[in-house]
């Protein structure tokens, strides 16, 4: 096989990132926008030692599972690269792709539930990041292309909810019509960076400019783009950040329409969201989410749980409802302030929250309390070691397990296994259809 060769496959797995998966002889070959069970032809344009890359050409035999992307730059956006394949076969593919992690990161033999459906398909997201560009005379707002920095342009996003597209259209006309300019991370001129949009499912809408500066122009005719044509913005707020950064937002927010924040229910208590919140994206299935682990760890009113990585502390203040007590750890401290607030508006007395770094503070918080279960919640790095370590002996009953990442996920029940604790299953949870995403619960018992 050389590079520009054109060659025929079966396609026998989905990698990672969605790639069809076939073989020429033992070489893998990865092919985008191929599905398991299909036939197809494909252009060779990279080889290495241990894998290909190849371009489809022509799909020769079509498998049953395969749909009609609803998204008009699908292949070409880095974000959903699953849409080409049914909700159930997703769902199917979520499912092995967790159990191989723990078979082959883990060495563990946990059998993995079928994941939790999401209950909307499409339009779930409470969330929209968009990065902005200048290019050529257009301007580009969007998402990158995959593994770049290439704007696509989007005008409307399937996994937004549908009146972010007419912010967005209002937006362009802004720009254009008063020649924002456009920031350029090159150079770090220019001001405009991400336009950021939250809507909660009152459909109330934030919108928040993440500029490279301190001030826009023509303030009052972007206000006036949208108190008029679309009254569901509640909230627009100049997020400044002027470093040279991958980061999206600053530190410094100020708001110049409405209020500088929204609220959003989740589980019947109220969520206070700022700019800056850490929010569960998909809010129809963050109360999935938290009431499958409640149950996975038979959370009742004896209980005294350890909430860590608690961000505004949503999974602290729903445990709270259901058990004696709840001490929330996050290293965020504006999120720990969100979190004491939320814990204030919604009348709830029996929660605690610490800002710092849960291997700082776990000693002395397992020391003075007397935790019956701990909730880990981490970002997609997993958990220290050391965590796992202090967990483990400490001798606490139950632990759950909150993961975004199956792959440091086995990686830490491997451990925890080792130490005596171990999980009778992995419950997948979809909280992001149409990509390879997956969240996951496990509740792990003391077994020696
Ligand atoms: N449980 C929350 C947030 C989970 S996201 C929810 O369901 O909404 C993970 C959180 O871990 C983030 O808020 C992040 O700021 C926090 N975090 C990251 N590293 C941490 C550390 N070392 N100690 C404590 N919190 C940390």
């Amino acid at each position: 096989m050389k590079k520009n060769d054109f060659i025929e496959l079966t396609i026998d797995d989905l990698g990672t990132d969605g790639q069809g998966i076939g073989h020429a002889g033992e070489l893998a070959v990865f092919v985008d926008g191929a599905l398991p069970g299909e036939t197809v032809r494909a252009k060779v344009i990279a080889l290495k030692k241990n894998y290909a890359v190849g371009k489809l050409d022509e799909i020769l035999a079509s498998s049953p599972m395969r749909v009609n992307p609803r998204c008009r730059v699908f292949g070409k956006c880095g974000g959903c690269t699953l849409q080409h394949l049914s909700y159930a076969a997703q769902l199917q593919f979520k499912q092995s792709y967790v159990q191989g992690c723990i078979q082959r990161i883990g060495k563990l033999d946990i059998p993995v539930n079928f994941p939790l459906p999401a209950r909307h398909e499409y339009r779930y997201r409470n969330k929209a990041a968009f990065p902005v560009q200048q290019n050529g005379g257009q301007v580009e707002v969007g998402f990158y292309a995959a593994h770049s920095h290439r704007i696509v342009d989007v005008d409307d996003c399937k996994i937004e909810p549908s009146n972010i597209k007419i912010v967005m259209s209002q937006l362009r006309v802004w720009i254009v019509k008063n020649q924002i300019p456009i920031y350029d991370e090159k150079t770090h001129t220019g001001l405009l960076r991400h336009i950021v949009l939250r809507e909660n499912k009152a459909g109330e809408i934030m919108l928040v400019l993440c500029i490279n500066g301190e001030d826009i122009p023509s303030r009052s005719h972007l206000i006036m783009l949208f108190e008029f044509v679309l009254p569901q913005v509640k909230s627009i707020v100049l997020n400044c950040n002027t470093k040279q950064t991958n980061a999206i937002l600053g530190e410094r927010s100020i708001c110049i329409y409405g209020k500088d924040h929204l609220f959003e229910t989740i589980g019947g208590l109220e969520f206070k969201i700022g700019p800056q919140t850490f929010l569960q994206v998909n809010s129809a299935q963050t109360e999935a989410l938290y009431n499958t682990l409640f149950r996975m760890l038979g959370l009742g009113p004896a209980d005294s749980v350890l909430d860590l990585y608690c961000g505004a502390g949503t999974i602290s203040l729903a445990a709270a409802q259901r058990v004696k007590k709840v001490v929330g750890i996050e290293i965020v401290k504006e999120a720990v302030d969100d979190a004491k607030f939320n814990a204030t508006l919604n009348g709830i007395g029996n929660a605690e929250f610490f800002a710092g770094d849960t291997a700082a503070l776990l000693p002395s918080v397992l020391e003075r309390e007397c935790i019956s279960a701990v909730i880990v919640d981490p970002p997609r790095k997993g958990l220290d070691e050391s965590v796992v370590r202090m967990l483990a002996s400490s001798g606490v009953p139950k632990i759950g397990y909150v993961s975004c990442n199956p792959s440091t996920m086995a990686r830490d029940l491997a451990l925890f296994a080792e130490l005596g604790y171990n999980a009778g299953m992995i419950q997948p949870v979809d909280m992001f259809p149409q990509t390879t995403h997956v969240e996951c619960v496990a509740s792990l018992t003391k077994t020696e």
